[in-house]
């Protein structure tokens, strides 16, 4: 059992607004095919689909007015958006693909995952399909509703599928001592233990509304606790995600205990 991120950074052009990165789609939708590992569940991010819409009706800190509930429904109909142009990419590749709206089977308590039937998701897998959920705006039972990042999902997911592998596919290698889109100097860290995570990656601020990389690798230091191995590589350069889902070496960070 494996779970595939990819990042909105890499299904989406990150600063043109609902702009879907097509091109890497469609060869990401090949190597998932051609990996040919399976049982598998994708999530993927919102990038300039869930991200602006979000941030524009301020649903990642909850209900304060009337007003926002278009917002809410407007963020959540972005993500549909791009979750279909995934799913039909990735069935016109061969992979059995099935869209699980995370907003319509689970609820977030103070913008933490709170009720989540994981044996539906269970159900689909059995059957053979490739669930693709997503970050989305969801309900939340203390502030009406909140924004699950597609990454706190996972750690869920991994933990309750007993998940033996998750990658995550982002725009970068892997983990550096510092971002490297700011830093020229910064260094790839081939292995980082979940437990030493902050002293590691240094200054890790980023403008998503879901925390960037700092709060990734927290939600991804669950997925490892909870004994699956996790990975992070670049979904941008051809081949590491094939290789990542066949188990095979490949550039990027490992997280260890
Ligand atoms: P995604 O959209 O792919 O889920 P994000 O854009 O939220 O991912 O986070 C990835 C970004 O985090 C990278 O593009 C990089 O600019 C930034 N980043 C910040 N600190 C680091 C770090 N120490 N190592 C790697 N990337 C970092």
């Amino acid at each position: 059992m494996q779970i595939l991120k990819l990042g909105g950074s890499v299904v989406t052009y990150k600063d043109e607004y609902m702009s879907a990165h097509t091109e890497n789609i469609e060869r990401l939708a090949k190597e998932i095919a051609e990996a040919d590992s399976y049982p598998l569940v994708i999530v993927h991010g919102g990038g300039s689909f869930g991200h602006p819409v979000a941030k524009k009706h301020k649903i990642a800190e909850g209900m304060v007015e009337n007003s926002q509930i278009y917002g809410f429904s407007a963020t959540h109909q972005a993500m549909v958006k791009l979750n279909e142009i995934i799913v039909d990419t990735l069935l016109e590749a061969g992979v059995p693909a099935f869209a699980i709206s995370p907003s319509s089977m689970l609820n977030t308590k103070g913008k933490r995952l709170h009720e989540l039937d994981t044996g539906l998701v269970k159900d689909y897998i059995e059957l053979g399909m490739v669930p693709v959920l997503y970050g989305d705006a969801v309900l939340d039972s203390e502030q009406s509703f909140a924004i699950l990042s597609g990454d706190q999902l996972i750690a869920k997911l991994s933990n309750d599928l007993g998940a033996d592998r998750v990658i995550f596919g982002s725009d970068v290698d892997g983990i550096f001592t510092n971002n490297p889109k700011l830093n020229p100097d910064a260094e790839l860290i081939e292995k980082v233990s979940v437990g030493n995570i902050e002293a590691n990656v240094g200054d890790t601020t980023h403008t998503d509304v879901t925390g960037g990389m700092l709060g990734k690798l927290s939600e991804a230091a669950e997925a490892v606790k909870g004994g699956a191995g996790v990975i992070m590589v670049n979904a941008f350069e051809a081949g590491r995600v094939k290789a990542a889902l066949r188990g095979e070496k490949v550039i990027g960070t490992l997280l260890t205990l």
